[in-house]
């Protein structure tokens, strides 16, 4: 444990997540989020910076999707067993919740990067047999159970995973806020500001510094609409939370009516950011008053590139995985030797998808994917919204179709996406390949991303706050098509780094942009000019490759937001 002594002497920021996705073995995510929450991560490795990153063990994981007969998801309870993978620590700390002492300990992940340097990764767990029966199950579900579950799991990660640090002896200047779910984090920096009683203050909030809190927090928020933020009532917060707080401080900085999570993070925080440029200015909108920054997000580069495409990279620039900026070149790569290397990602994944489905798809037509969370506001039907109109351009200029994603257990609007999603596949036979792969995951996204030709994404502005699945692709040298949203308005260069599609927001006209976009410029440019499309994937990798990853976002990170 040497590395974590190391680690506590060294360690400056704490980076606090509802979810990480280290490995797609530890079932500690659900998606984007806790996607970007480990990139960051292995930036972090990658740049040996001083830090250490807290998260749930979500025992039971988030959900294991399994497709059934009439196309609908089943969702499994997906369990996992952190002893494969962590080593669970000795120091054990106590939070109130309900009026009880629930114990809370940490596991100790050790992410080591290809440097050699190792992070540390603490998954806080309550499944003791120190805890009674309902709160040894706090950390088992990642966004499972009620509002009641939710917050309880919310005060573990926030004092709890501060407590944690403290009992490990680690002396943190700056607490980064990954979404509002860590907001609770800011309570016990707060009581630690407490002016002794007796002095007599004439407004409430005025017994705390809440100047000396907002110094040592930074906060990203990811959700660009009020109703997709945390919020709980006042009532259950009292019970749950007891007289942790006086009930007038938490009005004052969190909401009147209700606990909100992000109005929390907001008012304790001195850096906030939003995750894209488009992002920070719906953000603005949405909390005028507040300064909020952007940093737009990043993907890890040597976690995301095929192995194909990484060792046509490393031939060139033998540091692009610890200075991914030098990708700024990979145009200079030759034509033959990025499409054969493009060719074997495609090759893995027809492979993926024909084990996965039981079909064979073919590596001469363009694969366009789409994989993302099903949800609403994502729009994954609208590929299908004119049966006729996608038949007759296939006709004309054949194409395939892979789709994943999962839907949340209770989000009846995605689940009935994914049925749909699979009436239009069948209702395509004959016309288009089209095949969904089950269990979206983070080996399933890494051979999607390697593997397709064009990446489809068609969100509902300005609902896409970034987006990382496309910078994953562009990485690879597939293709992004995309509605404007998010990340895209700063990677898109129309016929260069990829495509646009116009969106006016109504459902029919944009599926109409993405017919027009498809048929006039995307297929005949693969079917008729592959030089220009290879000198695409090239300008893809260089102008995205070199910008859109965690390194570079880490980096800002730390001289915009932890340094300040
Ligand atoms: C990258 C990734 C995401 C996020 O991608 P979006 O473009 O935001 O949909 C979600 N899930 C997994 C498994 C991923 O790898």
């Amino acid at each position: 444990m040497d590395f974590l002594d190391r680690a506590v002497q060294r360690t400056r920021f704490a980076y606090f997540s509802m979810e990480i996705a280290l490995r797609a073995e530890m079932h500690t995510y659900s998606g984007g989020l806790g996607v970007l929450a480990g990139d960051s991560a292995r930036s972090a490795a990658d740049l040996d910076l001083p830090m250490v990153f807290v998260t749930l063990v979500s025992r039971q994981g988030y959900a294991r999707q399994e497709i059934d007969n009439s196309h609908a998801q089943v969702s499994h309870a997906d369990p996992w067993s952190p002893q494969d993978f962590a080593t669970a620590l000795p120091q054990m700390v106590a939070v109130s919740i309900e009026g009880r002492a629930v114990w809370v300990r940490p596991w100790l992940y050790a992410l080591e990067c290809q440097l050699g340097h190792v992070i540390p990764v603490l998954l806080l767990d309550t499944d003791l047999a120190e805890n009674a029966v309902e709160d040894r199950r706090i950390t088992d579900a990642l966004y499972g159970g009620d509002q009641a579950y939710r917050l309880k799991q919310e005060i573990v990660l926030g004092v709890g995973g501060q407590s944690v640090l403290r009992a490990l002896g680690f002396r943190i200047e700056k607490y980064h806020l990954n979404e509002g779910h860590a907001a609770l984090l800011t309570l016990p920096l707060l009581k630690g500001t407490r002016r002794p009683d007796g002095v007599h203050a004439s407004d409430p909030i005025d017994s705390y510094d809440v100047s000396a809190v907002r110094k040592r927090c930074v906060f990203t928020t990811h959700t660009p609409v009020e109703a997709g933020f945390d919020k709980f009532d006042y009532d259950l917060v009292e019970r749950v939370l007891g007289d942790y707080i006086e009930r007038d401080i938490l009005a004052h900085l969190a909401g009147a009516d209700q606990l909100n999570m992000t109005h929390l993070a907001l008012n304790l925080s001195g850096y906030v950011n939003g995750v894209a440029r488009r992002h920070a200015e719906t953000t603005r909108k949405l909390f005028p008053g507040y300064t909020i920054a952007s940093i737009t997000n990043g993907v890890h580069v040597h976690r995301w590139t095929h192995g194909a495409i990484a060792r046509l990279f490393e031939q060139q620039f033998s540091n692009w995985a610890h200075e991914p900026e030098v990708l700024a070149f990979a145009d200079q790569i030759g034509d033959n030797a990025l499409w054969s290397a493009h060719g074997d990602a495609k090759h893995d994944l027809l492979a993926r998808i024909a084990q996965a489905t039981g079909r064979q798809l073919r590596p001469d037509l363009p694969l366009i994917g789409y994989a993302r969370r099903m949800t609403a506001y994502k729009r994954p039907e609208l590929i299908f919204s004119d049966m006729e109109r996608l038949r007759e351009i296939a006709n004309a200029q054949p194409f395939q179709i892979v789709l994943a994603g999962l839907a949340h257990p209770n989000d009846g609007g995605g689940q009935e996406a994914i049925r749909a999603l699979g009436a239009h596949i069948d209702a395509l036979e004959g016309t288009i390949p089209a095949v969904f792969m089950p269990g979206y995951n983070l080996d399933v996204a890494a051979a999607l991303v390697a593997g397709c030709d064009v990446w489809l994404n068609t969100p509902l502005p300005p609902l896409e706050a970034s987006g990382t699945s496309g910078m994953k692709a562009a990485l690879n040298g597939a293709l992004n098509l995309s509605v404007l949203d998010g990340w895209w308005i700063e990677g898109c260069v129309e016929s260069v780094t990829g495509w646009s599609i116009p969106s006016n927001g109504a459902e029919a006209s944009d599926a109409g942009a993405l017919y027009d976009k498809l048929r006039a410029v995307v297929l005949p440019l693969y079917h008729g000019d592959r030089g220009r499309w290879i000198w695409m994937m090239k300008q893809a990798i260089s102008k995205i490759g070199s910008s859109f990853n965690s390194h570079r976002m880490m980096r800002r990170y730390v001289t915009e937001a932890y340094l300040r």
